[in-house]
């Protein structure tokens, strides 16, 4: 880019937290002396910065791209434009902008956020980390006290699976969090397959919140069936070590590889143990009712009124096109109107 002034519109479309990368573009951009305007232009801008993050919204991100292409330089960010086509405008950011430190004034957000560690060795299919961003040991890390600002007290960790790292690192994530009074949110979640005893009991010392720190919350996942005895083990660990069931959540892709029936399974097991699950479709699919009426059941939080064999009874019978009759669906149409 040339030297002389610029302007900026920087864009974020979905983010639900403060957008790391537009963070670094606006300090990179102040600290060349530019000037940067933030999801609404004042001056007409020579460089727009489009990020956004689920693929679903991806339509909207060129449609503001498209508006502004006459005009300005249109650049074209986040994980909204790694499913699919069009790829071709996307840029990775330069190491240039990457080093820059946020720019937390953007969201007037209280809130630090990055990464101690890229990268990730596990290879799950619906997924693009480990292609984006290779495994962890091709990535640098850098501790919390480091990168976190002296003045924040909230830490969303945005690592891709902390629990994937050795013994010394994970502990030292979490004791940098402890010895600096800090709260943490582990915004990623935390692999099932990695709790022990010990690490569960590092968490326990100061529980890790939710994304608003409202709650003390641990987020974890189970994908598919045959990890089941890891999830239900990392439960039994958190909950001896002094974590509430509704202090777990799991997140449970669905419609990607698992049966109706394993996803009403899997949701059995996690509220037997008090433990609140998540649906998250796969790629946001809305063309299966059966999930769609199950994930508003589960993640709205309907589980709560409605007992869950009556509902299972109900979600199956919908497969077979009786929704309009049973007792629970009406229930729960009742719930949402
Ligand atoms: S463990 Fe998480 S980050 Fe790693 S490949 Fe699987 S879904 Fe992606």
């Amino acid at each position: 880019m040339s030297k002389e002034k610029r302007n900026h519109l920087l864009i974020d479309i979905d983010s639900k937290i403060p957008n790391l990368a537009l963070m670094k573009i606006s300090s990179w951009a102040k600290a060349r002396g530019d000037h940067v305007d933030f999801q609404e232009a004042t001056v007409e801008p020579d460089e727009v910065w489009v990020s956004c993050v689920f693929s679903w919204h991806k339509q909207d991100a060129l449609g503001v791209g498209t508006f502004y292409q006459n005009s300005a330089n249109v650049h074209f960010g986040g994980t909204g434009f790694d499913w699919g086509m069009p790829r071709t405008q996307r840029i990775e950011l330069p190491q240039e902008i990457e080093n820059c430190s946020p720019d937390y004034k953007l969201y007037e957000d209280d809130r630090a956020l990055g990464f101690c560690q890229r990268g990730c060795n596990r290879k799950c299919q619906f997924c693009d980390v480990w292609k984006k961003e290779g495994t962890i040991k091709e990535n640098e890390y850098h501790r919390i006290i480091d990168w976190v600002p002296d003045w924040a007290s909230k830490v969303l960790l945005l690592d891709n699976d902390m629990a994937l790292y050795e013994n010394w690192k994970h502990d030292q994530i979490l004791t940098d969090i402890i010895e600096s009074k800090r709260k943490l949110c582990i915004t990623q979640g935390y692999d099932a397959r990695c709790v022990t005893k010990e690490r569960a009991k590092l968490l326990a010392e100061n529980k890790p919140w939710d994304l608003d720190f409202k709650n003390r919350r641990i987020y974890t996942a189970w994908d598919y069936l045959g990890i089941e005895p890891y999830v239900r083990r990392a439960i039994e660990i958190l909950l001896d070590a002094g974590f509430k069931g509704k202090e777990i959540y799991c997140y449970m892709i669905c419609g990607f590889n698992t049966t109706h029936e394993e996803d009403v399974y899997r949701f059995d097991v996690l509220r037997s143990y008090g433990v609140y699950p998540y649906i998250m479709p796969f790629n946001k699919r809305t063309d299966d009712k059966w999930l769609n009426h199950f994930t508003r059941f589960v993640n709205r939080g309907y589980s709560r009124f409605i007992p869950r064999e009556e509902y299972k009874a109900g979600v199956l019978r919908l497969q077979q096109q009786q929704i309009s009759t049973h007792k629970s669906l009406e229930q729960m149409r009742l719930l949402e109107n």
